[in-house]
């Protein structure tokens, strides 16, 4: 099933890429991760990337102005037409209200904002752990924890918000990769 547009929610380390990416593999749409955006401008040294280095090495989020024409471009692409699930963004309110306007120029609108939960406690675990793995250079524990007070500030509101318009679903994010995909597709009415 096509035509959905969604927004991921969560702290950082709750899964939002994995999850993110089995569900857009159910939905035949893509993810459009701005932290996977950046990194691959980092990779290639870019003019963008450069800039968004020394804000994402300190757990900082990038400037709103980088970051939403990076978005906007994106989802400018013909392959964000039928549908997408965003990965990272919206992050604070602003950006909620930048998103709003990409979609009305297109005569688009969200389908549901999906927040995975998950205490507080398992996450700085579980970014360790994925240090190990994947070895990215914003998962030490100083980095982590900065990352989880910003979104506790900047990204945590907009759970609220996307709930006032009634589109939010809430789904626990603790258990096994496979258990968290069932509850997310069948909250959603996605076949797997
Ligand atoms: P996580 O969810 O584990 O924190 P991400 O890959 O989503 O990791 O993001 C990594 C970093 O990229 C963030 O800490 C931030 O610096 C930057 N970033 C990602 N998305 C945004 C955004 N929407 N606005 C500003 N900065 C962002």
């Amino acid at each position: 099933m096509t035509g959905r547009r969604l927004v991921l929610l969560g702290p950082p380390g709750s899964g939002k890429g994995t999850q993110g990416e089995l569900l857009a593999a159910s939905l035949g749409i893509p993810t459009v991760s701005t932290g996977a955006l950046f990194r691959d401008q980092m990779a290639r040294g870019t003019a963008l990337g450069v800039e968004a280095q020394t804000y994402i090495a300190q757990g900082h989020l990038v400037p709103d102005r980088v970051t939403n024409a990076m978005v906007k471009s994106r989802l400018a692409a013909a392959d964000a037409a039928p549908g997408f699930i965003l990965d990272g963004y919206p992050r604070n309110v602003p950006q909620v209200a930048v998103l709003d306007e990409i979609l009305s120029a297109q005569g688009w609108s969200l389908s549901a904002a999906l927040s995975l939960e998950l205490p507080e406690e398992l996450i700085v675990d579980r970014l360790l752990k994925r240090a190990l793995i994947e070895g990215r250079a914003d998962d030490t524990e100083p980095i982590i924890r900065q990352r989880l007070a910003v979104y506790q500030c900047e990204t945590a509101p907009i759970i609220d918000l996307y709930a006032a318009r009634g589109l939010l679903v809430s789904v626990g994010a603790v258990g096994a990769v496979a258990e968290i995909a069932a509850r997310i597709h069948s909250a959603l009415g996605v076949d797997e």
